[in-house]
């Protein structure tokens, strides 16, 4: 393996195979759902001008993959169908085929010089790339972009807080905050079609796929760079402003809209930040209140998610909190609902049915809320594990940005995870309660109902 100017932090070799003199360099896209700022793709594109061979982008589509359902599909398609254009503009060929990742990957690798690939860090993405790189022959190298500072370089174990891990990003944040140089190819693309799959056609395909269609396409968010990229400028140029004091105000949503395209890889947090860095909007506070979202409340989240095997169960949150949470689990709820009757938005709570409103018909729900429509899952559950297996559920089959280590670790914190014991009180026992009376006096709670009321009723 050559040298290469993305840093060394970001690449690990999966394997120890020869590198081949094959058809291609393949870089298999999964994670990292975008043309530029891909650390993983520049670094593909790299290897092989030093092995004098086109490169290959190959994506699988696949129909089973983890609760993924039509509304994930409809907006990841977009994004792919964006990425092949650019791909192609720049010489770069990109096909799509259907099946399980590791199987395409690894059909495609049977004609590779080598594999390169990016990084995931939930467990069906870290079992698939150790899949490849077993049953591949030749060396397959995994290049992390999906975070600011690579995940093992800012901490090496999980960290309790975020203002542990706080002081550890800053020391080495600057020294990351490079954009990936993109060369264009020096070899000619392959021609090798379109894989069987016509992305273009993306109502076609939508209506081809056996996918989960019990949750609809929304049409408040619609995916690609070119959509993420016009979030991101609409929120600098009206939001950003403020967004240190009003940002946890729901009736607001002075908040910035990224966080599906994030999930889905289509946008780096690179690019965000370094766009945020460069503009002269907003205060110091507001910049520095918003790099604290996005770089170490998320990179939170993926320490938490690497560090935890057990990030996605019950018995992965903290024991303090499990432990107060068991002496409580015989306190009367003020109310039980069972999932049907949470998924339908039918409780006593007008607040909690806006902002559960608010997830089901448009795929997001503004950070305050999310806050409050989870502990009072907890709260009007019959135990905190059966809430836990409830939030969970809900989040992932709803949110766009669901299925995240985000997703994780934030249920997770309706449990305690990343927060501190609180005084003592019925059900929560020392986990930090919300109530409805915190929610009037921080905000404009009837705002936020009336927004949501004319977002479902305008068909948002
Ligand atoms: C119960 C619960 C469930 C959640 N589920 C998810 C989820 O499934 N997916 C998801 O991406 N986020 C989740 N969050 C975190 C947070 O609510 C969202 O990231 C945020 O609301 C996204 O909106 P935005 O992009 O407009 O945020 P902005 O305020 O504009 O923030 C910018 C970016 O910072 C990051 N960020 C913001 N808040 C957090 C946070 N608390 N933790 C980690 N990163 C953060 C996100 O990447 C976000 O896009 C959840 C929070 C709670 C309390």
């Amino acid at each position: 393996m050559e040298m290469s100017d993305i840093p060394p932090q970001r690449v690990m070799r999966l394997n120890r195979k020869p590198i081949c003199k094959c058809r291609y360099v393949l870089y298999w896209m999964q994670q990292c759902q975008r043309a530029d700022w891909n650390h993983a793709l520049e670094y593909a594109v790299e290897q092989a001008e030093l092995l004098r061979q086109p490169i290959l982008v190959g994506f699988a589509l696949d129909e089973k993959y983890p609760d993924a359902n039509l509304r994930h599909f409809a907006f990841m398609l977009e994004g792919l169908r964006e990425i092949r254009q650019t791909l192609e503009e720049r010489g770069i060929g990109m096909v799509v085929k259907r099946g399980q990742p590791p199987v395409v990957a690894l059909e495609l690798a049977r004609d590779a010089s080598l594999v390169v690939c990016d990084r995931g860090f939930l467990r069906h993405q870290k079992d698939w790339r150790h899949e490849v790189a077993n049953k591949a022959e030749v060396d397959v190298v995994q290049v992390e972009s999906d975070t600011v500072v690579p995940v093992e370089t800012a901490s090496d174990k999980a960290e309790v807080a975020a203002r542990t891990l706080r002081p550890k990003i800053r020391s080495c944040l600057d020294e990351y905050l490079r954009r990936p140089h993109a060369r264009l190819p020096k070899v000619d693309s392959l021609d090798m079609g379109n894989g069987g799959v016509n992305i273009n056609d993306i109502p076609a395909l939508l209506a081809d796929l056996k996918v989960d269609r019990t949750v609809a396409p929304v049409s408040a968010f619609r995916g690609g760079i070119t959509n993420a990229r016009r979030r991101l400028e609409a929120f600098i140029a009206e939001a950003l402003t403020g967004y240190a004091e009003q940002r946890s105000r729901p009736e607001r949503d002075q908040v910035s809209h990224l966080s599906p395209y994030l999930h889905f890889g289509q946008i780096s947090p690179l690019e965000i930040a370094s766009r945020i860095l460069d503009t002269d909007a907003g205060s110091e506070e507001d910049c520095t209140a918003f790099l604290d979202q996005l770089i170490v409340r998320r990179e939170l989240a993926y320490n938490f998610v690497h560090f935890n095997p057990d990030y996605d169960r019950y018995q992965g949150l903290p024991a303090w909190a499990r432990a107060s949470l068991e002496q409580h689990a015989g306190d009367p709820r003020p109310e039980v609902y069972g999932p049907e009757q949470l998924e339908a938005a039918d409780t006593r709570d007008p607040y909690w049915n806006a902002a559960m409103l608010e997830m089901k018909h448009t795929g997001y729900m503004h950070n305050s809320m999310r806050m409050y429509w989870g502990k009072k899952i907890l709260e009007w559950s019959e135990n905190p594990e059966h809430a836990y297996y409830t939030i969970l559920r809900l989040n992932n089959r709803y949110f766009l940005d669901g299925r995240d280590p985000t997703s994780y670790a934030n249920v997770g914190w309706i449990f305690g995870l990343h927060d501190r014991p609180w005084p003592e009180r019925p059900v929560f026992g020392n986990v930090r309660a919300m109530s409805a009376g915190g929610l009037k006096r921080k905000s404009n709670i009837e705002a936020y109902v009336a927004r949501v009321r004319e977002m479902v009723e305008g068909g948002g």
